[in-house]
């Protein structure tokens, strides 16, 4: 796709997630009857189907891109050491910005408040599931059937299969060259049916829109206003200033020219509420426009999709204090601590997909003994927030790609110095 084709390609995709947010709350607003012609043929029929079916196109995606991506990635860094240092590099600075946005959760909470006075709803329920213990985890990382992992979605299982691919094929002499090319042509081939897909993001973006802003409860953000806007506040703290820093000291780069390039991502975040289903137009964007070589972003791109959750991080902070004080609780400083580290464990291992930081944050409550039931306070406002912090967990997985890329000598600076796209 030459540049002015990209360029207008973003105009379309903001304006077709603007008119459709408007569009589905003026619906909203109209509060237009479930059973009357605009809601059963156009909200509920026409539009939830085009936006199913692209979010379906996107999930559908997904394994291929991963499996190809990833094992090209590792066959061609022959350099073991160096995959080890970019592997290592890569997860530290994964972890070290989910605690840097836990932290500043409850550091912000704290200071706002936003539970003290909330007066409980005496039915609230909420039914938690068995979290999986630490060494389930570690040991389900590592797939017996590659196959069934690849049916299953379960993608660290992908990534480890492919990433072991792509090693033996780097050490196979000439089959392994043959092997090589010929992954290499098949990521090219995927890589093709992203761009294809993405000349219809605009229509899919604004028919999720209108669906999710048509049926949408704001109503329930009125008793929530607090808790809401503390969790949009970190959210905005952590997106504006921890990834800018971290791109100006760690990697030396503008912040304007990344957030610039990696606008259209976070639309597509916010449409779909999922990492994973955003996934194939992350990898394209910080591959060809960010200019990470696909050795770094095949790697660190999936594996973030997967482990790296900044925003649910920063959305279970915030509750756990919102839940601690409606309940009248008192959290130690252990207790905090335990947060910051059960919150950032929390999200590895579970895949990005909608309103999976809920089902994580019974695990956070659980540990710091708070009640389960105190979720059932915050569901009606969920919805929204996973939009808005599905955008800063992509954002956290573009930021890290280009900061190890950069560290590594694996970034293309005229690609992500280019201002024409
Ligand atoms: N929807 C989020 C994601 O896919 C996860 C969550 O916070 O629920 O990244």
């Amino acid at each position: 796709m030459d540049r002015a084709a990209r360029a207008r390609l973003t105009r379309d995709i903001l304006i077709g997630m603007f008119t459709g947010l408007l569009l589905g709350s003026l619906v909203h607003w109209l509060d237009i009857s479930e059973d009357g012609v605009i809601s059963v043929y156009f909200v509920n029929g026409l539009f939830d189907i085009g936006g199913s079916i692209f979010i379906a196109s996107l999930k559908l995606l997904v394994v291929p891109l991963v499996f190809f991506s990833l094992a090209c990635g590792a066959s061609n860094l022959s350099d073991g050491a160096k995959m080890g240092r970019i592997g290592g590099k890569t997860v530290l600075l994964y972890l070290l910005t989910t605690a840097i946005a836990i932290s500043l959760a409850l550091l912000i909470a704290t200071t706002i408040d936003p539970g003290v006075g909330i007066h409980l709803a005496t039915n609230a329920e909420f039914a938690a599931r068995e979290a999986p213990s630490m060494k389930q985890v570690l040991v389900d990382i590592f797939p017996t059937n590659p196959l069934r992992a690849m049916a299953e979605g379960n993608m660290l299982q992908v990534i480890v299969f492919a990433i072991l691919i792509g090693v033996a094929v780097s050490k196979c002499g000439e089959p392994g060259v043959r092997v090589r090319n010929s992954l290499n042509d098949w990521n090219e081939v995927v890589m093709r049916l992203i761009l294809m897909l993405m000349q219809v993001a605009p229509i899919g973006v604004f028919c999720l829109m209108v669906t999710l802003f048509a049926n949408m409860g704001f109503e329930a953000i009125g008793d929530l206003f607090k808790y809401f806007f503390t969790v949009v506040l970190v959210l905005a703290v952590h997106f504006a200033l921890t990834y800018s820093l971290l791109i100006r000291f760690l990697a030396g780069l503008s912040p304007l020219d990344f957030y610039r390039k990696f606008a259209p991502v976070m639309a597509y975040a916010f449409s779909t509420s999922s990492s994973n289903a955003t996934l194939p137009i992350t990898l394209e964007t910080v591959e060809h426009r960010l200019g990470v070589k696909n050795e770094v972003a095949s790697f660190t791109v999936p594996l973030g999709a997967t482990i790296n959750m900044d925003g649910t991080a920063i959305m279970q902070g915030v509750a756990t204090v919102f839940i601690a004080q409606a309940f009248s609780i008192d959290i130690s400083l252990t207790g905090y601590l335990m947060v910051i580290v059960t919150a950032t464990l929390a999200s590895i291992g579970t895949a990005g997909v909608p309103g999976v930081g809920l089902i994580t944050l019974a695990l956070v409550l659980q540990q710091v003994g708070l009640p389960v039931e105190g979720i059932a306070l915050i569901i009606g406002v969920d919805r929204l927030l996973d939009m808005m912090r599905t955008a800063v967990n992509v954002t956290g997985d573009a930021t890290v790609a280009t900061i190890v890329a950069r560290t590594e000598g694996q970034l293309d600076m005229a690609v992500f110095e280019s201002r024409n796209d």
